[in-house]
């Protein structure tokens, strides 16, 4: 007998995480929820389209993982900590060992960062995922995308590029070196795959980052919509940006820079800090890569000579 939509409920996504202050959780017509006191609600949502956010036929372990990971990475952009989430989920059928796993992956990550999953929707059709995640943050103390200042430094966390050359990887679209190893390759899929959103790092950067974006359609791009809302124009110094050895192993030092500026799904943060305050971000794995300027747009420098670039980051409706 096929699953019905109240048992496939009951049984995949009433346990994804419990939180104390969640008063109503699944089962009702809504959830009811307390946030702390003193603190200010942040509420993201994003979609993953099979096809379009995901290869086709995609494991469903890494599509719950990142179903959850890329809100859980604007919530940590915003500086706050995530709290609850809600998953609409539209299936072409209700397939028992698809949603064991999708609802695994989702699962983990939401455990990981004491994220209570409290309601959804669950429909019929071709495979589309909606998660929206609600997370909270003192007062006042939201990261935004404006904010920064002429002169402030630009900073990236991790290693960007990494992601867009693992999906590369995964639709064949890489030649790779007979020198290149297994667990580079399993790294770079991986990072696609499993992306760790950055939270600790956006509650770290409360009070010390004039701006902050998550870095989804890539690096340049995403940097020029913080410079944008900043009013201020942004340079990167391509010599400085923080490549890892698995991508320079695998797709080679000029690839290794294409990727870390122009591919997507990085799910690092790029933040500005006003100088005085660098200091603050000790221990905190970030690099710094440029500056923010009074210009406008986003110059790519490699020493004195500006690289021509125009790539403005991943556009569903661009022509
Ligand atoms: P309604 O008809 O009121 O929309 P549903 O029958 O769709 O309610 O859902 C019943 C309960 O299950 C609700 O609490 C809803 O939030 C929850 N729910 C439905 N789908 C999901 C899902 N994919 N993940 C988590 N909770 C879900
Ligand atoms: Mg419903």
């Amino acid at each position: 007998m096929p699953l019905g939509e109240f048992a496939l409920i009951d049984r995949f996504f009433r346990n994804c995480g419990s939180r104390r202050d969640t008063r109503v959780g699944i089962g009702d017509d809504g959830a009811v929820l307390t946030p702390p006191a003193g603190h200010e609600l942040v509420a993201v949502v994003d979609t993953l389209v099979e096809g379009v956010h995901f290869p086709p036929q995609s494991p469903a372990r890494p599509i719950g993982h990142r179903a959850l990971a890329v809100n859980l990475s604007d919530i940590a952009a915003m500086g706050a900590t995530p709290a609850w989430a809600l998953l609409a989920i539209t299936l072409p059928r209700a397939d028992e060992d698809w949603l064991g796993e999708f609802a695994a992956g989702f699962g983990e990550l939401a455990r990981a960062h004491d994220v209570q999953l409290v309601g959804g929707d669950t429909t019929s059709g071709p495979l589309t995922v909606t998660v929206q995640v609600l997370g909270v943050v003192p007062r006042g103390e939201a990261l935004l995308r404006r904010g920064g200042q002429a002169g402030d430094v630009v900073y990236v966390t991790g290693t960007p590029g990494d992601a867009a050359c693992g999906l590369a990887l995964l639709q064949g679209r890489l030649r790779t070196p007979a020198t290149a190893r297994a667990t580079e390759l399993d790294t770079l899929r991986n990072r696609f795959l499993f992306p760790e959103p950055r939270l600790a790092a956006g509650v770290r950067l409360r009070g010390v980052a004039s701006a902050c974006i998550d870095v989804s359609d890539g690096l340049a791009g995403d940097l020029g919509k913080l410079a944008t809302a900043s009013g201020c124009g942004a340079r990167v110094e391509i010599t400085q940006l923080p490549l890892s050895e698995s991508l320079l192993a695998v797709a080679g030092r000029a690839a290794a820079e294409h990727f870390a500026l122009t591919g997507g799904d990085d799910y690092e943060l790029c933040f500005t800090v006003p100088p005085a305050l660098a200091p603050a971000l000790g221990g905190l794995p970030c690099t710094a890569i440029g500056r923010l300027t009074t210009g406008r747009g986003v110059a790519v420098l490699r020493g004195d000579s500006v690289i021509e670039f125009s790539h403005s980051g991943f556009d569903h409706f661009a022509a």
